[in-house]
């Protein structure tokens, strides 16, 4: 067992989650588990200090991420789980991410070590919650879709795609997100993907922009069938036997949409596994990393 794909769907609130229809992450759910997870007081629940909390395997505490606009030096001494898995199984990581902080210098970016590449679409311009548009990050999702589905279902596919160097400039959870400069230079070595890391953001758009309720239920089964085209992918994989797939979200949402408090909605996290390996029902968002790298839950 060494293969490793986590999906994060930025702001989704577990009870939404629930109530949603939503067969793609009951499928998974239904081979593995569904658990809900608890922000500590230490970690604000926004997207820069949770994300680098799942991908670095350590609460804010420790990476010192305070929000979505500072990059502290300390941050420079942690590494995403894509990086440290190669490291120790080989093999090329692939991310695809919208949110530029994820990917490049922006704001507390970029939070991902490994390169990422910052996904764009035609005819977008900049952050879609700066420009206005949320409906953007759909276009956007399905982008990153289309994109984790090619890197898997071919080794070398994700090569040669690297796009949108970011340059915009903003707050909240967008700091912007610049238009695509295509630098493309193939660098495959060949040792195909064994793990991946791709990023959804239409929920936490339509949270902001309109609350927590129907429309932001249908965005979360929009991802859902995404989340069904990558996950065909991946099962036909000749190793999919060697995979496993963790799927969490960063934080929740307010009733009237927005996040970053302390109320329970918004500190309320969950995870989902493809399977029950050693450590599934002890794990928190600080521990994905190690329960995707090791298998085992973190003594911490
Ligand atoms: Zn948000």
């Amino acid at each position: 067992m060494s293969g490793a794909l986590l999906i994060g769907i930025d702001g989704v609130r577990l009870d939404r989650l629930t109530a949603a229809h939503t067969p793609h992450l009951d499928s998974l759910i239904e081979s593995g588990f569904l658990r809900e997870g608890r922000i500590p007081p230490h970690t604000a629940t926004i997207s820069g200090p949770m994300w680098s909390t799942v991908l670095y395997g350590a609460w804010a505490d420790q990476h010192g991420v305070p929000d979505n606009d500072v990059r502290q030096a300390r941050v420079d001494g942690f590494r995403d789980f894509l990086d440290l898995h190669a490291e120790q199984h080989g093999g090329r990581p692939f991310a695809l991410v919208s949110w530029a902080p994820l990917a490049t210098a922006m704001g507390c970016g970029p939070v991902l070590t490994v390169d990422a590449e910052l996904v764009t679409a035609e005819g977008i311009e900049g952050d879609p919650d700066e420009a206005g548009h949320d409906e953007d990050w759909a276009i956007l999702d399905a982008e990153v879709a289309q994109r984790a589905v090619a890197a898997l279902a071919d080794g070398d596919a994700g090569t040669g795609i690297r796009m949108g160097m970011g340059m915009g400039t903003g707050t909240g959870r967008g700091t912007g997100r610049g238009t695509g400069t295509g630098t493309g230079t193939g660098t495959g070595t060949g040792t195909g993907h064994t793990a991946g890391f791709i990023y959804f953001g239409q929920v936490d758009g339509t949270g902001h922009r309109i609350g927590t309720g129907s429309e932001y239920t249908a965005a979360i089964e929009r991802v859902d069938e995404l989340v069904g085209d990558v996950l065909a992918a991946l099962d036909a994989r000749a190793d999919r036997d060697e995979w496993t797939v963790v799927v969490t979200t960063d934080h929740g949402h307010r009733d009237g949409g927005g996040h970053g408090g302390r109320e329970e909605l918004e500190e309320t996290v969950w995870f989902i596994g493809d399977r029950r390996l050693p450590g599934w029902d002890s794990f928190d968002s600080a521990g994905i990393a190690g329960y995707l790298l090791h298998h085992l839950a973190p003594t911490r």
